[in-house]
């Protein structure tokens, strides 16, 4: 059971309230959750315990695991700010592969500057891409002095700005520092396999000496999408979890599988 409130509600925006709200049965909700829900124009969906356990439990196979990618601090790059920090008509040099097909960690490194402090050698991913983003960790964002939203890869509107300092010149971003929601990137067949769509979440476990559970994990679909379970290095460490490992699926949308199947 769940007592949804207004500030419980309130607590989901960032990350977007469902629409339709799910109401279980024995969820209990408060009428100014109710006149919140109204004024956002979200109807709530009665949805019935055991429709819920069904389609959680028909995550086919009982033991699906997923492997983990950890991702550093990094910076994704528009092809204008290339230019401006690398000096004009420079493109960027693959250095290693990343897990998604056509995505490489770039030999260019740069130096982020906040308010408070600065980080050196802060790794650029290629290829270069529409608006530039810098994915940084909560404990960078104690060093830089910038505190950031949890947000998806994309997802900048509102996001706080940084300066970024190259070779040959800087960039001064207005917005596009974010702390990267984790997410598990899989293909179409992969998401077949798991019983999920693209932007399902579901509950994962880290399997080494600190289970922690990551209960609310966005499911990303593309054919280019290899599994991967991508964290930052903060949940990592706090999850004792490095890039390899695998976890574990418990379930999915917020509901557990039944025990027997985990
Ligand atoms: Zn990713």
């Amino acid at each position: 059971m769940a007592l949804i409130t207004e500030a419980s509600l309130r607590a989901m925006i960032k990350d977007g309230i469902p629409n339709p709200f799910p109401l279980q049965e024995e969820d209990k909700i408060t009428p100014s959750a109710v006149d919140f829900l109204k004024g956002r124009g979200i109807p709530l969906k009665r949805v019935n315990n055991k429709e819920v356990m069904e389609q959680t439990n028909a995550l086919v196979a009982p033991d699906l695991t997923i492997p983990v990618g950890v991702s550093n601090r990094h910076i994704h790059l528009s092809p204008e700010d290339v230019e401006r920090l690398f000096g004009q008509g420079y493109e960027l040099t693959p250095l290693k592969n990343l897990s998604q097909p056509g995505q490489f960690a770039a030999k260019e490194q740069l130096t982020l500057v906040g308010p408070k402090g600065i980080i050196h050698g802060v790794r650029v991913l290629g290829p270069a891409r529409g608006a530039s983003q810098v994915e940084i960790s909560k404990t960078d964002g104690f060093q830089l002095g910038i505190h950031p939203p949890v947000r998806l890869s994309g997802s900048i509107e509102g996001t706080p700005g940084i300066t970024l300092i190259g070779p040959k010149g800087f960039a001064t971003l207005a917005k596009g520092v974010i702390i990267a929601k984790s997410h598990v990137h899989m293909s179409p067949e992969e998401a077949e396999t798991f019983q999920v769509q693209d932007g399902d979440s579901l509950i994962l476990q880290a399997m080494g000496d600190r289970p922690v559970i990551f209960p609310d994990v966005i499911v990303r679909v593309h054919p280019n999408f290899v599994l991967d379970f991508h964290i930052d290095l903060d949940e990592a460490n706090a999850a004792a979890l490095k890039t390899g490992d695998t976890v574990k699926v418990l379930g999915k949308n917020g509901v557990l599988l039944s025990w027997s199947r985990r």
